[in-house]
């Protein structure tokens, strides 16, 4: 399948498209990591593929390939961060699990405690 074309109304396809200015820190092929704008631990990356797939189970069924590579990118973030091997990754899929933008993206959290259950 050839990647879904970008979605002129959703916010992360213009980040992508350099529309709406982020704070970008890693470009790859097919992934782009940015910080989140309301973070929610000191660091608070964002790393998303450039097609547009509603969230990480579109993404996976659709693109594969580009579910590893959101994983080694958020593994280089979290280096390029210094969070070592204490970090968190989070897909929230579903209005109910807290997606408010659906462009699938994955949260790289750290650089404090972070507690369990999340709310
Ligand atoms: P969700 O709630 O869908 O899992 O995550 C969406 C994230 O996007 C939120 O953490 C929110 O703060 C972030 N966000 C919303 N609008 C913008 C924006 O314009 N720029 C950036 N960098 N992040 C945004
Ligand atoms: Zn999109």
């Amino acid at each position: 399948m050839t990647p879904p074309a970008a979605k002129d109304d959703c916010l992360f396809c213009r980040i992508v498209k350099g529309e709406v200015p982020a704070d970008v820190v890693h470009a790859g092929e097919t992934t782009i990591a940015f910080r989140d704008i309301n973070p929610q631990a000191p660091t608070h990356v964002l790393v998303i593929p450039s097609s547009h797939y509603a969230n990480i189970a579109e993404l996976a069924q659709w693109e594969p390939g580009a579910v590893t590579e959101l994983f080694a990118t958020a593994a280089e973030v979290a280096e390029s961060e210094g969070l070592g091997d204490q970090y968190r990754l989070v897909f929230n899929t579903g209005a109910e699990a807290g997606q408010a933008v659906f462009h699938t993206h994955m949260h790289v959290l750290g650089g404090r405690p972070l507690n369990w259950p999340p709310g």
